[in-house]
């Protein structure tokens, strides 16, 4: 299938590891140019000349932290000429109780996965207006409907994002700027192993057989995702091929979804 990106313009957050990382190579290798942002500036520069060196296409790295007015200034002063499409998917889990969490954190949790979308369409939406239209994507989580006790802010959070994905979509399909989100399971990424790592040290249980539990215990296909599938549907969601693809909400997470939906 010819996926129609050669030589589009893509903001990809959180594009320096794990899932944003491999949606950024993966739109790369079908020669969409990429302008990259996350706060680590070291680790985003190596990225951007490995990408750069692998696919042959441009790529800007904007070292800023989107959950600020200033990090999304930053990002949309560094786009020169608008952008097509706009991969929001930075964010972290957390873990807290609800009646222990002071409101600075809520606080800080809406502006990194909310906000940060907010600002982003309002920053990147006209451009792709009056390029003839666009695509936002959103990277929410199979939290947003289906929650996991420890982290309520974050479930609460992704749940907040898909519910303005959808009406984000409303709004701006009539410029041709589909908008959709996505809704991963359990994909293997450098966080997942640090948590695994910190959990199992001293315990004689290696990170392999957590995170094997992990997978066993929740998802119906017994493992984790690797980055790259996922990626691969972002790749699909951001191509003129999904033309039909609008407001939606796509899971991917090897079954583990207990309702349909
Ligand atoms: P990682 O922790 O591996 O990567 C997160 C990326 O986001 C990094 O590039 C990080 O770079 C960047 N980032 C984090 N905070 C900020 C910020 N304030 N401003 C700018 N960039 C930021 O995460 P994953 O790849 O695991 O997750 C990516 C997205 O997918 C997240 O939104 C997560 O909630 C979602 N998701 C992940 C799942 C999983 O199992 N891994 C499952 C479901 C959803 P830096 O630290 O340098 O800023």
């Amino acid at each position: 299938m010819d996926l129609q990106l050669r030589d589009k313009v893509a903001v990809v957050t959180g594009g320096s590891v794990g899932i944003g990382l491999a949606v950024a190579r993966g739109l790369a290798a079908e020669g969409v140019h990429l302008v990259l942002a996350a706060r680590d500036a070291d680790r985003l520069l190596a990225v951007t000349d490995q990408i750069k060196t692998d696919f042959g296409v441009r790529v800007t790295s904007v070292a800023a932290d989107v959950s600020t007015v200033e990090g999304v200034d930053r990002i949309a002063g560094a786009v020169d000429g608008g952008v097509d499409i706009l991969i929001n998917n930075a964010g972290t889990g957390s873990e807290e109780t609800i009646l222990e969490a002071p409101d600075a954190r809520w606080q800080a949790y809406w502006d990194l996965h909310v906000m940060a979308a907010v600002r982003l369409a309002r920053a990147l939406a006209p451009g792709m207006r009056s390029r003839g239209g666009g695509v936002i994507l959103h990277n929410a989580s199979i939290c947003a409907t289906q929650p996991l006790g420890y982290e309520p802010i974050y479930n609460v959070t992704k749940a907040a994002l898909v519910m303005f994905s959808k009406c984000l979509a409303n709004e701006l399909i009539g410029d041709n700027i589909r908008v959709n989100a996505v809704n991963p399971g359990l994909v293997r990424t450098p966080d997942w192993e640090k948590t695994a790592r910190q959990l199992t040290a001293g315990t004689g249980q290696t990170v392999e057989d957590y995170l094997q539990k992990i997978a066993d215990d929740n998802a119906p296909i017994g493992r984790f995702a690797d980055p790259a599938e996922i990626a691969d549907l972002f790749v699909y969601l951001s191509s003129p091929r999904a033309s039909y693809i609008v407001g939606s909400t796509t899971y991917i997470d090897g079954g583990w979804l207990n309702v349909t939906t």
